[in-house]
């Protein structure tokens, strides 16, 4: 079949000595060995804190909390990134089923899969890996609070 190998060069680019001193045995294996953490058992599968998901690599933000819905897969689903440019999207014919890998397009890490089952206005479901992404929560505006209070 000759599948072409994968020659992107990323933004962010660490020999994996730096990747395994800088994450979690976890994080290593969702990110850099394309691994899946088992569903309800990972970070933000039912968060719903506003606020922007970070890639744990490279700390770009990929996915926003007005984005997320509760799919029911047990894993945080998405449907759409918090811009196109944010993240790749590659076959993955891995499993004997034809997929479609999504990665963050700075370093590379993969972040889960995309799926066409998801809500308006997208249609798409990003089935993410909770263990991929830091969840930054929204932190109100000073001025604002003091109004409030
Ligand atoms: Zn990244």
């Amino acid at each position: 079949m000759g599948k072409k190998k994968d020659d992107t060069v990323w933004p962010v680019t660490k020999d994996d000595a730096e990747w395994r001193n800088q994450l979690t045995p976890k994080q290593y294996h969702v990110t850099r060995e394309a691994g899946t953490e088992r569903a309800f058992s990972g970070p933000n599968w039912d968060a719903k804190t506003p606020g922007t998901y970070h890639c744990i690599c490279c700390n770009e933000p990929l996915f926003v909390s007005d984005t997320k819905y509760d799919s029911g897969t047990g894993w945080p689903s998405f449907f759409q990134p918090i811009t196109p440019e944010a993240v790749a999207e590659r076959a993955d014919n891995s499993l004997f089923m034809k997929r479609t890998e999504v990665v963050c397009s700075n370093c590379g890490a993969h972040l889960g899969h995309v799926f066409p089952d998801g809500p308006p206005p997208t249609g798409q479901r990003y089935c993410m890996n909770g263990t991929a992404m830091r969840l930054e929560p929204t932190t109100p505006e000073p001025a604002d609070t003091q109004a409030e209070n």
